[in-house]
């Protein structure tokens, strides 16, 4: 079973499915930290809420 680390990550869905907030940008920052609030809470649908929030928040890259 070489792949032991990875079948530990596939069994937790919830945090590979986070996605990472843009920090750059004001309202993702500011949903990442209201975020990590909830979850400290234990407030599962607002971490959710937040997630979705931060996904669907456009940025453009810059080229
Ligand atoms: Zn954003």
């Amino acid at each position: 079973m070489p792949d032991l680390t990875q079948a530990v990550q596939l069994s937790d869905p919830l945090r590979t499915l986070e996605p990472v907030p843009f920090f750059a940008c004001d309202v993702c920052a500011s949903l990442g930290r209201q975020r990590e609030a909830a979850r400290k809470l234990g407030d599962l649908s607002t971490v959710s809420d937040c997630n979705i929030e931060i996904r669907k928040h456009p940025h453009e890259v810059k080229r």
